[in-house]
């Protein structure tokens, strides 16, 4: 196998999903991304992808006072946009010919499979591309939190984050043309530059059980196979 990993958790952002700058989905984009993941997937990798929903909704946009959404309903929200990005990532990757399942932390008979541990860790031995949808299942955090838990309960080497940059910086490189890129940070660093990489928890997460995270630009035709090659990208963050 010309990859160093046996199973990695892809971590999709919802934006990736949209033409750039604007929200929705674009099919073609989609189609970008499967095709990407194929490939990757053609190295003999195990993929669990755990697949965001800002492209449609944040639970976060209705906190303010005025707004009619409790805030908890809001992520519920946000929690079930990624379900509907999920269902069209299944099918641009089945129209790939790459078999797939979608599972859903919140249970969603008739539309997905429900989030069952063993079941996935068989899909994925099977060698099916293992869509995660719904988060966490649970209000009040991102699917960063989630996607270091799947890795950390389906026993992946790496969590891969695709972004829309090439990786970490000091500062937000798209504002600053002086942010600084760093090829290689610890979760420490991390926590004490205050660095955007993932959530605070999903951090954590990682830190406490010592999951590398790979952090990469999607935009860029061949990244995600080159990021399951093992070839030197982004930014890598370790102990
Ligand atoms: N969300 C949640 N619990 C989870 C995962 C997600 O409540 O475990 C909600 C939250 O409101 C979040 C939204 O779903 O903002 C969409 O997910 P996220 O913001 O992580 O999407 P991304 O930024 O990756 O597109």
């Amino acid at each position: 196998m010309s990859s160093p990993y046996q199973r990695i958790i892809l971590k999709l952002s919802g934006e990736s999903f949209a033409p750039p700058g604007e929200r929705g989905i674009s099919m073609q984009e989609v189609l970008h991304i499967a095709s990407q993941t194929a490939r990757a997937r053609a190295l003999g990798v195990q993929i669990g992808i755990v697949i965001g929903g800002g492209n449609i909704l944040r639970g976060a946009q209705f906190t303010s006072g005025n707004s009619h959404i409790q805030e908890a309903t809001g992520h519920y929200m946000g929690m079930l946009a990624t379900v509907i990005n999920g269902l069209a990532l299944q099918d641009a990757l089945e129209s790939l010919q790459v078999e797939t399942r979608l599972m859903t932390a919140i249970k969603m008979d008739g539309v997905a499979e429900p989030f069952i541990r063993r079941r996935a860790d068989r899909h994925l031995d099977k060698g099916r591309i293992v869509i995660l949808a719904g988060g966490t299942g649970a209000p009040f955090v991102t699917t960063d939190t989630a996607a270091a838990q799947k890795a950390l309960e389906l026993g992946c080497d790496v969590l891969m984050k695709a972004t829309r940059v090439d990786g970490v910086y000091s500062d937000d490189p798209e504002k600053n043309p002086h942010a600084v890129f760093y090829d290689k940070l610890t979760y420490n660093d991390v926590r004490e530059k205050n660095l955007r990489v993932m959530d605070p928890t999903a951090i954590a997460h990682c830190m406490e059980h010592n999951l590398p995270i790979l952090v990469f630009n999607y935009r860029t035709d061949g990244n995600i196979e080159r990021a399951v090659r093992g070839e030197p990208l982004g930014t890598r963050v370790s102990a």
